[in-house]
């Protein structure tokens, strides 16, 4: 991996969440979540399976919509039915487990293509985005470089300098390194340290308990669709108080 270049983050913003319920059919997988992440800083969601902690990202910028509560999220109100959904998501960046590129697309064309059509930017300018952060995601070379061409962290970490073209002023990860060979993880945190170091606001669901330990200013703890606890991350992993917290981290760790 190249030496990635100095990270650029625009005015990072926060996000503030209500009494969030969210039900599928007749069964309700959040609750009633509140949660408050102030502009800047690193939350590490984390949590057994099925506890609702995918739904709760995806609420934030609206791949699901509430049933109830509220969500503001870098200056936008998602719960007011005029909001500007392409807007609002142009300040929101968000990272997927599996990587979602576009396959017919060059690395590059696959960071340029929202801007041109979301932002209305010229090729010329969303290229030379691209290109800056391609470079600061350690990938300037493989610019031309078509997604089955690239490693499975290669591949993330287009995507996240896809989602930071749009210069986003807050990130959500959905597990980003939990599809990746293990050989490649630790680039992908490392450019996600990077970014949490840059001043990033990042929401980052993760199974990666020393990713958490470390770079997290956050933790909180999910399970059955409710936040069961919740600390800086040294006290949540290190000591949870919760009898749930520690029998997951009892298996996780
Ligand atoms: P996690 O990310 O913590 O594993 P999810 O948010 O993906 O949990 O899922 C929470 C619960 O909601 C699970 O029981 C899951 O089966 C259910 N669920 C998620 N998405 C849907 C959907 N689109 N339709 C019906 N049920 C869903
Ligand atoms: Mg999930």
């Amino acid at each position: 991996m190249s030496t990635p270049a100095t990270p650029h983050v625009p005015a990072a913003q926060g996000c503030t969440i209500t009494n969030l319920h969210k039900s599928y059919g007749d069964v309700e997988v959040l609750k009633g979540i509140s949660v408050d992440v102030k502009p800047g800083e690193v939350v590490c969601l984390i949590g057994p399976s099925g506890s609702g902690k995918s739904t709760l990202l995806r609420c934030i910028n609206l791949l699901e919509e509430p049933n109830d509560g509220t969500i503001t999220v870098a200056g936008f109100d998602a719960t007011d039915p005029d909001v500007q959904l392409d807007e609002m998501r142009a300040h929101v960046g968000m990272v997927f487990q599996s990587f979602n590129l576009f396959p017919h697309m060059s690395a590059l064309d696959n960071c340029s293509i929202a801007q041109r059509r979301v932002l209305g930017r010229s090729r010329d300018e969303a290229d030379a985005t691209s290109r800056e952060h391609l470079e600061q995601v350690g990938l300037a070379e493989l610019a031309d470089r078509y997604p089955d061409q690239l490693s499975g962290g290669q591949q993330q970490r287009v995507a996240i300098a896809r989602a930071l073209s749009m210069q986003p002023s807050l990130m959500l990860f959905d597990e980003p390194t939990s599809a990746l060979d293990p050989e490649t993880v630790g680039d992908v945190l490392g450019v996600m340290r990077q970014l949490a170091k840059a001043g990033m606001t990042m929401v980052v669901v993760t199974h990666e308990m020393g990713f958490a330990r470390d770079v997290a200013d956050r933790v909180l703890f999910m399970d059955g669709g409710l936040l069961v606890e919740q600390g800086p991350a040294r006290e949540v992993i290190g000591n949870p108080q919760h009898e749930r917290t520690q029998s997951f981290l009892a298996r996780v760790l």
